[in-house]
């Protein structure tokens, strides 16, 4: 894809809104803005969450396809109708510029737009184990909705057992299939609380095994065979699939602070942006969250879902500024005509941006007062 693409705007435009991440969240929320005629600006550092994941499932009409194919797909939709300038440069700042934002990319250039959506992602915090990296995504998977399906036929293990959550996923591993399931303590196993010891019992009861042996490294292999876990004794175990899910963190988060974003703990560990609109808008006014930065089930099909939110509470808060500012122009045209400092030719300019939108002169003093 060409690094720039779409309308010939640029920086001195003032578009109506800036979306910082193109993933199925940003782009969910500027197909949205398109539909409302919104021109906007897309940036994306072409860094995506999903990126080892081989192909992506639970998404209706998508299922088995590889991530990177769907966002094309969803990309090139948008990029027909015309209104959305991509920009595939990371953006470093972000800050309030009177009654909009600004954001400053990383050649230096910036760029405005009345409302911004921070759909730029999370990314999950790798323990310290050997190869885990390379396997991420290929043999280590964090959501079983995702993937583990494929591969139900072998032997599973789950990497560490610190909360009641993680433990669930022993059930669900032997409800999808897997013969055995081996809890990975890698070193002592310790439950943190009352709950997680009473999870333990539990996938216990269900036929999970403990291993508390100490691990000295993975072993990837490309082709679909699965991973091997080597113990520091010598012994190594053969699985499918290894189970984990790493505490995830904003990325960039930088750029929410400076906009006066607040983050939240998101209970496993990692943080969350905190949100208090069901379109994603944050504690500041006009900057709006979506996509797996904003919620606790990250998933591509709820990242769509909160985008096209976004994109519509984007639609809304400035078609609620633009009628405000047109109920101003009726209240001082009226004052006008009352003082009869007016004439016909007058009102004919003045009122014609406003047809098919009644407003009663007390309604438009209202809105003005509000
Ligand atoms: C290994 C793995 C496998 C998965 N498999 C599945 C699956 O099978 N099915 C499923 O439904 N979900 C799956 N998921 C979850 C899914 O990938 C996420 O829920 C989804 O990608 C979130 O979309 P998003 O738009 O929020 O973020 P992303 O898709 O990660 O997009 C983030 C965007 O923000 C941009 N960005 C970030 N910071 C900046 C910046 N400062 N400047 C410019 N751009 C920036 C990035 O470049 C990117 O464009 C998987 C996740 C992982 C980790």
């Amino acid at each position: 894809m060409s690094a720039q693409t779409g309308p010939n705007y640029d920086t001195s435009f003032l578009f109506d809104a800036t979306i910082i991440g193109a993933g199925p969240a940003g782009l969910s929320a500027a197909l949205a803005l398109y539909r409302m005629k919104r021109p906007t600006v897309a940036f994306s550092d072409g860094e995506f969450r999903s990126a080892k994941a081989h192909r992506a499932h639970t998404i209706l009409s998508r299922d088995d396809q590889p991530a990177s194919e769907i966002r094309k797909i969803g990309r090139e939709q948008i990029e027909r109708y015309g209104s959305t300038r991509f920009v595939e440069r990371r953006v470093c700042k972000a800050r309030r510029d009177g009654n909009g934002f600004e954001v400053e990319d990383n050649q230096g250039e910036k760029w405005r737009a009345k409302k911004i959506v921070l759909a730029m992602d999370v990314r999950d915090a790798f323990p310290d184990v050997e190869v885990y990296a390379e396997c991420w995504g290929q043999s280590i998977y964090q959501c079983l909705f995702c993937d583990g399906l494929e591969r139900a036929d072998r032997p599973a293990a789950m990497l560490g057992s610190d909360s009641p959550m993680s433990l669930h996923f022993v059930g669900i591993m032997f409800h999808i299939g897997c013969p055995t399931v081996t809890i990975l303590s890698n070193g002592q196993l310790k439950p943190p609380d009352e709950a997680t010891a009473e999870a333990l019992k539990v996938a216990k009861a269900s036929g999970a095994k403990v291993d508390e042996r100490r691990i000295r490294k993975l072993v990837h292999h490309e082709d679909e065979q699965g991973t091997e876990v080597v113990f520091d004794d010598g012994d190594v175990l053969r699985i499918g699939f290894l189970q984990h899910t790493a505490p995830t963190h904003v990325v960039t988060l930088n750029l929410a602070e400076d906009l006066g974003g607040e983050k939240l703990p998101d209970g496993s560990g990692g943080t969350l942006l905190m949100t208090s609109q069901s379109s994603g808008e944050t504690n500041v006014e006009g900057v709006f969250v979506t996509g797996d930065a904003g919620v606790v089930m990250k998933h591509f099909a709820n990242a769509m879902a909160l985008g096209v939110a976004a994109g519509a509470g984007v639609s809304f808060q400035l078609g609620k500024e633009e009628e405000r500012e047109l109920a101003k122009n009726l209240v001082e045209m009226n004052i006008r005509l009352a003082y009869g400092q007016t004439n016909q030719c007058d009102v004919t300019i003045l009122f014609q941006p406003v047809r098919g939108f009644s407003v009663s002169l007390r309604e438009a003093l209202y809105c003005v007062l509000v």
